[in-house]
């Protein structure tokens, strides 16, 4: 390796402590640093925490950064490699070296890791940050005569000339064109390519505002008039509004009177909620550069939002969850819409929750957090109702129309068809002849959630989980949604050989199907992750259900959050049972936040609406208060129970999942690590429980068996030393290794 090339004369080496070391973390799982010399050619900035650098790993060569500077190594000299080059000219920002100390801390996870994954593709794979370029096409005037027996080379033709601005290749597929066609007209030169330099966030000169701000109403008004008293520190608020309350206003104004400071904000938004409607919103208020970092993007592109916030060209940055890591120049404050929406938790490699990393950086910043929801978690609830957070409040909608009232449908001896009730089936037939849309949510996609045969009760289970398979009719077929495995329909069934195969129960493809049947005059879409593979179909009937013309909706959560949906005056939610008995603590809490958001799409304009809840439990004391107080009632309620259980937010919570296809090995490990813990925890007189390990809720999946080993504190600092005690511990064990285990803090579920 060349790195011997710049070993210094031996009598050093006799002297540790006396040469410069970096310590640089790198794309590992493990939990340390990698001490390498540095490269002949110091960087302009001279070795500096932050810079990328570019180091021999084994026999690969990997970007890392350099975390920290030392004289001398627990290893001699010799023994070490040298850095290849620096990839920077200066360190990367700051503030987003201090988020991945943190969140590698307080997650346990490999500080290397968690770089790797909090910066852009781009620089991770070693791109210089500058040069962001993309190359984007161009119609350019010519004959176009030889296009006449090129009908899709015409059609493309026409699309680029309808883009003077260009279009990248990745837009031209999406539209469904080739390569190869596109190739065809460069060279009958009717299409040409240009790089261009990306740069977000151009600066505008002129005022701040593209388009005026709302006037607010009074409930609005008092909640900014509040957020305006404390621009400056750090000032934890959660914002609990009604669906449709106007949220999205007060945001939009703060970030307005931050922007006039010359402050940025950072907006979190959920994965479902950030569709092209959310950010014309932002963008066609502000004249100054709102940058979105979104799945859409190139990686290019992706680097160019990154630098646009990092050097504070960019006012307004949205994004999903990973946009909590995007560097902020000038830190204004941070802004989480639906604040306890399930995206923002990470549930694999890097488990960390964005709205959690969001409170730990806006105290580090200094800087205002505002919390935003119709239905907030259980654990902001719980910060705002004692006082940790203000608490600010929008009860009522501009619309004047009050979140509708859910009316439960008793389901028990009642005949469905598609999984509907005769009296939803009525309220369905009245919307449609009023000309208005209604809104069936069935949270099961598929046909029918099984398969069972008639004659022996035998029922289709995939043979890798402990799971039932969902039948498919579109295209028809077995799945397991916990592990995508697929089978063919079986003729008859394979254990006593009778045709009389039945589905039981309702999916979305059923529902739909049964709905088209009964109302064959009326356009049903479907919405679920079957039917909107394709990226551009769900905005296309999207921008269909806009225009207003009657039409049933048959969908998924996909349809239940954030989509504002003018002309629903009717939901109805096919069974609303799922969350009521579950094991996971959490469920109810998740279900009734669903539900209220799927009620909250009814009548949110000019029509008031009805939600209809079909229930087998209608005497369920939660489902009751949810019907008649809403969430809000529901939560305090919940709140109450979880503080007499001892269970989130009232106690601190991390997750060992072991799992392996060998179920002896894992126990006997996961045995050991937990009485390893136990001993451990007595002996540092520490008050935190342990219990297990037991059995996932659902043992095998994959051919996987899983187990949990489940710790709680009642102090957060005590929960943390001993996750970190048990990580420690695995890593350290040989036969840890054979298993796949990892630690989630503050899980959210328990699958
Ligand atoms: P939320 O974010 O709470 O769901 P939105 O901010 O999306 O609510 O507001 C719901 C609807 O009400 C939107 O169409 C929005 O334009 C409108 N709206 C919000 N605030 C006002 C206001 N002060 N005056 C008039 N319309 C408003
Ligand atoms: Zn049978
Ligand atoms: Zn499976």
């Amino acid at each position: 390796m060349s790195d011997s090339v710049s070993s210094p004369p031996a009598t050093t080496e006799r002297a540790p402590g006396a040469f410069q070391v970096l310590k640089v973390a790198l794309p590992s799982p493990l939990r340390r640093l990698f001490d390498y010399l540095p490269a002949p050619r110091a960087p302009a900035c001279g070795w500096l925490p932050g810079l990328r650098v570019r180091v021999p790993f084994g026999r690969r060569d990997v970007v890392g950064v350099v975390v920290s500077l030392a004289s001398g190594s627990e290893l001699p000299r010799a023994q070490l490699r040298a850095v290849s080059e620096a990839l920077d000219d200066a360190p990367l920002p700051e503030d987003w070296q201090w988020l991945c100390q943190f969140t590698a801390r307080y997650y346990q996870h490999s500080l290397g890791d968690t770089m790797q994954h909090a910066m852009p593709a781009r620089l991770r794979q070693g791109h210089p940050m500058a040069g962001r370029t993309q190359t984007l096409w161009y119609a350019r005037q010519g004959d176009d005569t030889p296009l006449q027996r090129a009908p899709r080379q015409a059609e493309l033709y026409r699309l680029l000339r309808q883009h003077p601005h260009g279009l990248a290749g990745r837009a031209i597929s999406a539209h469904g064109f080739t390569r190869e066609q596109l190739h065809a007209l460069q060279k009958k030169g009717l299409a040409e390519p240009q790089e261009i330099t990306l740069t977000a966030g151009q600066p505008v000169s002129g005022s701040l505002l593209a388009t005026p701000s709302l006037p607010l109403n009074r409930e609005q008004a008092t909640a900014l008039a509040a957020l305006h008293e404390k621009l400056d520190g750090y000032h934890p608020c959660l914002l609990e509004g009604v669906t449709g309350s106007g949220k999205t206003e007060v945001y939009l104004q703060l970030i307005e009177a931050l922007a006039a400071k010359g402050k940025q904000s950072l907006v979190l938004v959920p994965e479902i909620g950030l569709t092209p409607q959310t950010l014309a919103r932002f963008k066609s208020r502000f004249r100054v550069p709102v940058v979105a970092l979104h799945s859409g993007l190139t990686d290019p592109e992706r680097l160019d939002v990154w630098e646009a916030a990092a050097s504070g060209r960019a006012m307004v940055i949205i994004g999903t969850r990973s946009a909590i890591f995007t560097p902020l120049a000038k830190p204004g404050a941070i802004i989480v819409d639906e604040e306890h929406d399930g995206s923002y938790k990470q549930h694999d490699g890097l488990r960390y929750h964005a709205r959690d990393l969001a409170v730990a950086r806006a105290h580090h910043h200094q800087i205002p957090l505002l919390l935003g929801s119709a239905t907030p978690s259980l654990e902001s609830l719980q910060q705002a109702l004692s006082g940790v957070y203000r608490h600010l409040r929008l009860t009522q909608r501009p619309s004047r129309h009050p979140p509708a009232k859910l009316e439960l449908l008793d389901m028990r001896h009642q005949r469905r068809q598609g999984g509907l009730l005769p009296g939803a089936l009525q309220a369905i037939r009245q919307t449609l002849k009023a000309g208005k849309q209604a809104l069936v949510f069935i949270n099961r996609r598929g046909f029918a959630p099984s398969l069972a045969c008639h004659s022996c009760g035998w029922l289709a289970e995939c043979h890798q989980c402990d799971a039932r398979m969902t039948l498919h009719r579109q295209p028809p077929l077995l799945a397991c949604h916990h592990c995508d495995s697929r089978r063919a329909l079986p003729d008859a069934c394979p254990e006593c050989g009778s045709g009389d195969l039945r589905a039981l129960g309702s999916g979305t493809e059923r529902t739909e199907e049964t709905l088209q049947g009964l109302f064959p005059d009326t356009v049903v879409h479907r919405i679920d992750r079957d039917s909107t593979r394709k990226k551009e179909s769900f905005e296309q009937v999207l921008k269909e259900i806009h225009r207003g013309e009657p039409c049933l909706l048959v969908g998924t959560q996909m349809l239940a959050k954030g989509h504002h949906l003018p002309h629903v005056t009717l939901v109805v939610v096919v069974n609303a049972d799922g969350g009521l008995y579950a094991a996971d603590f959490r469920a109810l809490e998740h279900s009734a936040q669903l539900l209220e958001q799927v009620a909250g799409r009814a009548g949110r304009a000019a029509h008031p609406g009805r939600v209809l809840v079909q229930t087998l439990h209608p005497d369920d004391p939660h489902l009751g208060q949810l019907a008649e107080h809403g969430y809000g009632a529901l939560a305090r309620n919940l709140l109450e129970e979880r503080r007499l259980a001892q269970l989130p937010p009232f106690c601190f919570m991390a997750l060992l999942r072991v799992e392996s296809p060998q179920e002896p090995a894992a126990m006997a490990l996961t045995q050991q690590a937990a009485q390893a813990l136990r001993q451990w925890l007595t002996d540092a007189n520490l008050p935190v429980r342990c219990l297990g390990p037991v059995p996932a809720p659902m043992e095998r999946r994959q051919n996987r068996y899983h187990l949990h080993v489940m710790i709680t504190a009642q102090k957060r600092s005590h929960r943390h030393t001993a996750a970190h005690w048990l990580v420690q511990w695995l890593e350290a064990h040989r036969d840890a290794r054979k298993v796949r285990w990892s630690v989630d803090i503050d899980p959210q579920t328990l699958a």
